[in-house]
């Protein structure tokens, strides 16, 4: 424990956001499942890129573009690996998660037919719902939504009775940005693959707090987010198996995914460029590679602080009253919960006069709320750096929110 400590210290001390004061109280950064903060080394590589190589990749014969090419394809093979996907051009640069789902929900979705059928879950986040739902609508195809058991885990009897012969695509969240879940995605792929069914799986919660190997999940989609783990807003990774990127027609047209252009054809370019159109997020790509150095640095028994942090958190929590905690699961790194009758937004604003910072409302999952029967919940979220110091904050500062509340006779 004492070693962690140390640990951790050496974690927060990279990280300069976390050193200063709001509302005169040091900040306590428990937001981190909206997005985490970046360390040295990710806003250092951005820097560095822009002072020393920034060029468009590709295009160039000239040095810088070399160079910059040279970077973003650096990237690539650090997100391969770090994934352990099996082929580099399996790994496609998007601006997140958002993109990349609908990316997929456009492109593979191109295929579907009317009464086809889309199974999500749910817990989705709004981006594994809207775009599904688009797509539906556009063909006639039926969405179907895996209900929870009574205590909140995925019903994978009802999974199993919605698996058919129409179903075109499972897309499921790996773990879940509002109650901390981890679904069972790998028998679930496993399912689907027994219909020949492709899976994607939004690993958008889980790619900074699990250790992610796509060959072994055998997904065939896996798609996360740059700024959840670390690095910057505007990049994140498209992971697919080549032989279905290989079919899929391209998402968006443009410069850097073509072969050749004449006003009759256009052919396109190979994988992976055939999915990047336009000039790329290169800086953002950079950013990532530092970003997963950063977390490969740290090494997974971070994992393991990460899982203790919301342990000790919840037995905290659960010892105060007037609390609840939503969802029965185990959770990772995210615990939601109601404080009696008291608004979340209430909840948020007082602790951010204590310098705490929270999530307060849907997260963007409305239909899980709607699920649970409730309208918002608050949300603390834990990344790396948090400590089981500032969770005992997190409890004093809900504490206060009580006392004004009683003295309001709320
Ligand atoms: N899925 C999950 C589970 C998420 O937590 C998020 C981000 N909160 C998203 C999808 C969407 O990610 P982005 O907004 O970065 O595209």
């Amino acid at each position: 424990m004492v070693f962690m400590s140390k640990k951790i210290e050496k974690i927060r001390a990279q990280f300069p956001i976390l050193k200063q004061l709001i509302n005169e109280k040091p900040l306590i950064y428990l937001d981190n499942a909206a997005t985490t903060q970046k360390p040295k080394r990710v806003i250092e590589a951005i820097t560095n890129y822009y002072t020393t190589s920034n060029a468009a990749v590709y295009r160039g014969v000239h040095t810088l573009s070399e160079r910059a090419t040279a970077l973003y394809e650096n990237a690539r093979t650090t997100v391969r690996e770090f994934i352990n996907a099996k082929h580099h051009e399996e790994i496609i640069f998007v601006r997140g998660t958002t993109e990349a789902i609908n990316l997929v929900a456009q492109s593979y979705g191109k295929n579907f037919k009317a009464n086809d059928e889309i199974i999500i879950t749910a817990l989705e986040h709004h981006s594994n719902i809207v775009p599904w739902q688009m797509i539906a609508e556009k063909i006639k195809a039926k969405l179907q939504v895996v209900a929870l058991t009574d205590d909140h885990a995925i019903d994978l009897n009802h999974y199993k009775k919605l698996l058919n012969e129409r179903t075109k695509i499972v897309a499921i969240t790996h773990v879940s940005n509002v109650l901390g879940n981890v679904l069972p995605v790998k028998e679930m792929i496993n399912l689907a693959h027994q219909l020949n069914i492709p899976v994607l799986v939004d690993g958008a919660q889980a790619i900074a707090h699990l250790p992610i190997d796509v060959q072994d999940l055998d997904c065939d989609f896996y798609v996360f987010s740059g700024h959840k783990m670390y690095a910057p807003d505007g990049i994140g990774v498209f992971y697919g198996k080549t032989k279905l990127l290989e079919k899929m027609p391209p998402y968006q047209g443009g410069g850097g995914m073509i072969k050749t252009v004449n006003f009759t054809k256009t052919t396109y370019a190979d994988l992976p460029q055939k999915f990047e159109a336009g000039t790329p997020n290169v800086s953002g790509a950079i950013g990532l590679m530092a970003a997963i150095e950063f977390l490969k640095e740290i090494g997974t028994q971070i994992f393991t602080h990460e899982e203790n942090l919301t342990n000790y958190a919840k037995q905290k929590l659960a010892e105060i009253n007037e609390l609840r905690i939503i969802g029965m699961q185990p959770a990772l790194s995210v615990i939601s919960f109601t404080l009696g009758k008291i608004h979340p937004h209430d909840v948020g604003t007082i602790l951010n006069s204590e310098g705490i910072a929270i999530r307060a409302g849907h997260h963007c999952a409305m239909p899980l709320m709607e699920y649970l029967g409730l309208a918002a919940t608050t949300r603390a979220s834990f990344a790396a750096y948090n400590t089981e110091a500032e969770v005992d904050l997190l409890i004093a500062g809900i504490k206060k929110v009580l006392t004004i509340f009683k003295k309001k006779k709320f």
